[in-house]
């Protein structure tokens, strides 16, 4: 049903007339009720990252007036909000109490580019820049580790690697598309594997563009013009499709990113998500910005969602609970035989403390996980072989080797275990890490 106007956000406000509103206790699904119409206007009753990401799903939601109270966010994250606006065709105001003011926030012209909900994006690129090539220190990339600590961490033993689920397609996208979830497949693939895929899709139409390209193995920002050739593939069954979606890319990923979300299939309410984020060629700044907004719009943390341990849905859900890519990622599940349907939900359904895309660590045998701790008996580090995921092995082993409680605090991981406090890990600049409660469902 649509409603004139409505009150996202828990605080106390003053109307004239009663209107319908998020309740205690009211979770994602029920702020998305709220929005459904859209309603003209939101006010939104929160502040900080609580109200950032209210104000923003109402806008991606069709919203046209959003109000906050005065105050609620800083002067920087305010000047974001009334950048996104714009980009949605919205309007943000401001409301103080006393002398009951409105004030209509413009976005300046030359707004810098800032991402809520993530790690310092400058401070973090600038350290994997800095520590290319020096694998130790790439392990400690957001960490604060003394030599004391590193020599310790390097006796401990290595958290054992994850076992990987087996029998899963080596592209989860190609079941996707033919299944028919994706009207165009878009793949990045070496030269040779072309005429393969080729084969293994008969009937469908090829759109190719070749261009270089290296990945940073830290965040997953890529960088074209440098590093081995590669082929970027369209497939459609319909040629118009796959045309369509090259030239989209060609014109610019960023620019036309509603565009092509839809000619992959994704579900709007993620794509349009997906679009109001300023740092998208970071995939580990993604799962960040989700999670955050996960945690302020109150949604669950669906397990098949998580891509930590297995990249089942290939697009940036709007939260971990999105009702639309839960159904997708069903759907996919579905097509796996059966014994790895049940291997793909076990893994999944595991808390996983995310630092990067070469380094994340999932727990086993968990009696309580929320997004400040997880109680464990057991740890597997996630993320690559070489040798800097050993020495990223080595700390969290050293950390959280034996189980326990890890807490995240601002400052420190620390672990607690049989009601002493263990040891800690302290966090640095950028402040890495963020620990996703994935559970079985
Ligand atoms: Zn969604």
């Amino acid at each position: 049903m649509q409603h004139r106007v409505v009150v996202l956000g828990q605080e106390a406000v003053s109307l004239d007339r009663p209107v319908p509103r998020e309740a205690p206790g009211d979770r994602f699904e029920a702020i998305e009720s709220l929005l459904q119409g859209p309603p003209e206007a939101v006010l939104v009753a929160a502040e900080g990252q609580d109200c950032f990401f209210r104000a923003s799903l109402a806008m991606e939601r069709g919203v046209r007036k959003v109000v906050i109270r005065d105050g609620a966010l800083g002067p920087a994250v305010l000047r974001e909000m009334a950048v996104r606006a714009r980009a949605l065709g919205a309007e943000v105001f401001t409301h103080a109490r006393e002398g009951n003011r409105y004030e209509r926030i413009h976005a300046p012209k030359d707004a810098a580019a800032m991402e809520i909900g993530v790690p310092d994006l400058e401070a973090w690129s600038l350290a994997s820049r800095q520590n290319r090539g020096q694998p130790d220190r790439l392990a400690e990339l957001g960490l604060v580790v003394s030599a004391e600590e590193r020599d310790a961490a390097r006796q401990a033993a290595p958290l054992p690697i994850d076992t990987p689920v087996a029998g899963l397609p080596p592209r989860l996208e190609e079941t996707a598309f033919r299944l028919g979830l994706k009207p165009v497949l878009y793949l990045v693939v070496p030269p040779d594997e072309l005429e393969a895929l080729r084969l293994r899709h008969p009937g469908a139409y090829l759109e190719t563009i070749e261009t270089s390209l290296r990945e940073d193995a830290s965040t997953g920002v890529r960088h074209y013009d440098v590093g081995p050739t590669t082929r970027h593939v369209f497939l459609a069954a319909d040629p118009v499709l796959a045309r369509a979606a090259a030239r989209l890319w060609v014109d610019g990923s960023s620019r036309n990113v509603r565009e092509i979300g839809r000619l992959m299939g994704y579900p709007e309410c993620c794509v349009a998500a997906y679009a109001t984020l300023r740092s998208r060629a970071n995939n580990a700044g993604l799962v960040y910005v989700t999670s955050a907004r996960t945690r302020a719009l109150r949604a669950s943390y669906h397990p098949l969602l998580g891509g930590s341990v297995v990249h089942l849905v290939p697009f940036t859900p709007c939260t971990y609970g999105c009702a639309r890519a839960v159904s997708w990622a069903l759907r996919l599940v579905g097509e796996l035989a059966p014994a790895t349907q049940s291997a793909v939900r076990r893994a999944m359904s595991r808390p996983v403390l995310y630092l990067d895309q070469g380094r994340a660590v999932a727990f086993e045998g968990v009696s309580h996980a929320d997004t400040e701790s997880v109680s464990f008996d057991r740890a597997v580090f996630i993320g690559g072989q070489d040798q800097s995921a050993l020495h990223a092995r080595h700390l969290f082993g050293w950390l959280l080797g034996g189980g326990g409680t890890l807490r995240l605090t601002d400052e420190a991981f620390e672990l607690e275990a049989g009601g002493q406090a263990r040891r800690r890990l302290r966090r640095g600049d950028p402040a890495l890490g963020v620990l996703m409660p994935f559970a079985s469902f």
